[in-house]
C-alpha cells in the first residue's frame, strides 16, 4: 500500500526503484551525477558504487564517456570526443586543485574547461539533480490526476518488456475504464466528471501497491502496470480495484468500471502490442455487461 503522506503525483519519486525508471526513460543508465563525481575522486567510492560502476563500464562499453559526460553537461558527445574530453577534465579538474589548494569537484572543474578554456557552454546556469528529477516526473504525470500519462505509460511498458526479454521477468497490465462516463458527465456535469476522475485515480493508487504504476491512459481510461506479477494475480487486483470503485457514488449512481488484463509472452514484445491484448479483454468486459474483469 502506498504511504498516504505522499501527496497525489509524487509517488515513484522517492523510492530508488522508480528513480531508476527515471534513469532508463533518460538512457541515463545509472549514472548519477554523485556517482561520477565519486569515480572522479571528489569522494571515495563504496564498494557497491564499485561494482555498479565496472558492471556499466562493462556493459556500456565505448558509451560509457558518453554517459559520463551526459550525466554531468546534459550533452551528448560521440565516444571518441567524450573519452578525450573526460581525460582533459580530469587533467584540468587535478590542475584546478593544485592551484585553489583544495578539491575542485568534477562538475565545476567541467564547466570551469568547457565555459571558461573551450568556449564550449554559454549561458550556464546551476540546477540540481533533484530539480532535474522533479521537473521530469512533472512532464510524466497527467495534470488532473497526478497519475503517470500515456507517453510515460508506454515508455514504462517498455522498459518492463526489455526486463522480460532481458532476465524473463514476467509484468502484466490492468486496462480499466469507467463504465458509462458519458452519461454520468451529462447528469451530473463535466466538473463533478473530474472530480470523480481524481477519486478513482487516488482508488487506484491505494488499490495497487508501490511497485505497480498507475496511467492515466486516456479520458476515462486507466492503465496500471504490475511488474513481477502474473495474469492471476493482476486479475485479483483488478477486481479488487472494481470493488473499491464501487465505493464512490455521485448523483445517486455507484460507480463502475470494466478491466481488461493481458500477462507479456514472446508475442508481445512491444507496449502497443500488450495494450492492444489488454484492450482486447477490456472490450470482452464491455460486451459481456460491464463491471466486470476479463483475463486472456
Ligand atoms: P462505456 O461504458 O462503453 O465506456 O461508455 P462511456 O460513456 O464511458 O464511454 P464513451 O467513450 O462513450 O464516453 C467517454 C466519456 O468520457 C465522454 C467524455 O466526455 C468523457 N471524458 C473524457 N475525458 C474526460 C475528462 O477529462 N473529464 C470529464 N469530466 N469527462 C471526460
Ligand atoms: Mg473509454
Ligand atoms: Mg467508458
Amino acid at each position: 500500500m502506498p504511504d498516504s503522506s505522499v501527496p497525489n503525483g509524487t509517488r515513484g519519486l522517492h523510492d530508488e526503484t522508480d528513480t531508476d525508471r527515471l534513469r532508463g526513460i533518460l538512457a541515463l543508465d545509472a549514472l548519477s551525477v554523485g556517482l561520477v563525481s565519486a569515480l572522479a575522486g571528489d569522494r571515495p567510492l563504496t564498494e557497491a558504487e564499485e561494482s555498479s560502476l565496472s558492471k556499466l563500464k562493462e556493459g556500456r562499453g565505448e558509451l560509457f564517456f558518453p554517459d559520463l559526460l551526459y550525466a554531468i553537461t546534459h550533452q551528448y558527445f560521440s565516444p571518441v570526443a567524450a573519452k578525450k574530453l573526460w581525460e582533459e577534465i580530469l587533467r584540468h579538474k587535478y590542475e584546478m586543485s593544485k592551484a585553489l589548494n583544495r578539491n575542485a569537484q568534477i562538475v565545476v572543474a567541467t564547466l570551469d574547461y568547457l565555459a571558461n578554456l573551450k568556449s564550449a557552454v554559454h549561458l550556464p546556469t546551476l540546477v540540481n539533480e533533484n530539480h532535474i528529477a522533479a521537473i521530469v516526473n512533472q512532464s510524466m504525470r497527467d495534470g488532473l490526476t497526478g497519475l503517470f500519462n500515456h507517453t510515460s505509460c508506454h515508455e514504462l511498458i517498455n522498459l518492463e518488456l526489455k526486463r522480460y526479454a532481458r532476465h524473463g521477468t514476467v509484468v502484466s497490465l490492468i486496462f480499466t475504464d469507467i463504465d458509462d462516463f458519458k452519461v454520468i458527465n451529462d447528469e451530473c456535469g463535466h466538473q463533478e466528471g473530474d472530480h470523480l476522475l481524481k477519486e478513482l485515480a487516488a482508488t487506484i493508487e491505494h488499490t495497487t501497491r508501490d511497485s505497480d504504476m498507475c496511467c492515466r491512459y486516456g479520458g476515462e481510461e486507466f492503465a496500471v502496470i504490475l511488474p513481477l506479477t502474473n495474469a492471476r494475480a493482476a486479475a485479483e487486483i483488478a477486481e479488487r480495484m472494481r470493488l473499491e470503485a464501487m465505493q464512490i457514488h455521485t448523483g445517486g449512481r455507484t460507480l463502475t468500471v470494466s478491466s481488461g488484463v493481458a500477462s507479456c509472452s514472446e508475442t508481445t514484445t512491444t507496449a502497443h502490442a500488450l495494450v492492444e491484448v489488454a484492450d482486447r479483454a477490456l472490450y470482452q468486459a464491455k460486451h459481456g455487461g460491464k463491471n466486470r474483469v476479463v483475463v486472456v
